[in-house]
């Protein structure tokens, strides 16, 4: 067993994101950055330009020819919005501009400005084109926003620099998108050990317990990260597009362990959107996927806990 950690960490993406190595290697590290860096300038709605925003800022004028990476990234996304009952939307973005969730400036909108833009975020005005890959968004004011899923393709590439450069133990955390290479050299069976944080705590890091996993990834969404309380009402940046408000339901957060962390990226925003009923129905059908549901009073589900374990360390949550 191995004791000695390297762990590097850098404010990026809005997020801290880190990565931890159990052998010194520099080149890697800043080939990692560097990767990150590149991928974020690409797929970024936050900054004037990024080849989304050249999508974005061609809207209801022309289609845009993009990188097949970041083309084959919204085919994908698109292919999830369109699904029956999705509530993940990667034409959200005019909505998430609106509200500002998380950046300076949030507001609760009146009700013509959420109907205004509830009008430009229809998934099924994106017009692809494979053979040129390009995108048009046929309505002007329409926003492709890759935010719920940028960090777990990013994470997936470095894994993958990682495994070209000979590394095959590793932890890449993009906040909160952590991706485990490998087995744990630390730990004698060497499962990786990921604590779960506790919503809302006055604690900083205090966790609701453990999950306990091999190469895999684990990715979380909850309405505890980003928001804002007004007039006694939390407003979370996972928006409902049907209403335009955040979306309300009975969880706290969803936690996907999954092979791939664009996978988990994606179901962690979709099942925090069918809730914890049919996102567990939809997880039995899907066992490649496990789920941790964290309800607000309190309980925790499990769902196909084949690939995970899960140590419990708070006592104010029950497992059901
Ligand atoms: P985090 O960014 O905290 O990891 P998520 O992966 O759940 O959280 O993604 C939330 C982000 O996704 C939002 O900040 C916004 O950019 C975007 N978003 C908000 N609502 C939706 C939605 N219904 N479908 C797709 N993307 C969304
Ligand atoms: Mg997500």
């Amino acid at each position: 067993m191995v004791n000695s950690r390297y762990e590097y960490t850098q404010a990026m993406m809005g997020t801290t994101v880190s990565l931890m190595l159990f052998e010194p290697n520099d080149f890697v590290v800043q080939l990692v950055f560097k990767t990150i860096n590149q991928l974020e300038d690409r797929l970024t709605v936050n900054r004037p330009i990024s080849e989304v925003m050249l999508i974005n800022n061609a809207a209801g004028k022309h289609p845009v020819r993009v990188s097949h990476a970041v083309y084959s990234l919204i085919e994908q996304a698109c292919k999830i919005s369109l699904m029956p009952n999705s509530c993940f939307n990667v034409a959200i973005g005019p909505l998430v501009k609106l509200w500002k969730i998380g950046f300076n400036g949030h507001q609760v909108p009146n009700s013509d400005q959420i109907v205004n833009k509830r009008s430009l975020i229809d998934p099924n005005d994106i017009q692809l084109d494979a053979k040129s890959c390009s995108v048009f968004l046929k309505k002007e004011g329409m926003e492709i926003d890759l935010g719920a899923i940028a960090k777990g393709y990013i994470a997936d590439v470095i894994k993958e620099v990682l495994r070209q450069n000979d590394i095959h133990q590793a932890i890449i955390n993009l906040g909160g998108n952590v991706l485990t290479v490998g087995e744990s050299p630390i730990d004698s069976q060497g499962y990786w050990h990921i604590g779960l944080k506790k919503p809302f705590s006055s604690i900083q890091n205090e966790l609701v317990g453990l999950i306990k996993v091999k190469n895999k990834s684990i990715v979380t969404s909850g309405i505890y990260e980003r928001y804002f309380i007004q007039n006694h009402h939390l407003y979370h940046h996972i928006l409902d597009s049907k209403t335009g408000y955040p979306l309300d339901n009975e969880l706290e957060s969803v936690t996907v362990i999954s092979d791939t962390s664009l996978e988990g990226d994606i179901y962690s925003t979709l099942l925090y959107g069918f809730g914890s009923i049919k996102g567990c129905e939809y997880l039995k059908k899907h066992r490649n996927l496990s789920g941790i549901f964290l309800l607000k009073n309190k309980t925790i589900k499990l769902v196909n806990p084949d690939n995970f374990a899960f140590q419990l360390l708070n006592e104010t949550y029950q497992i059901k």
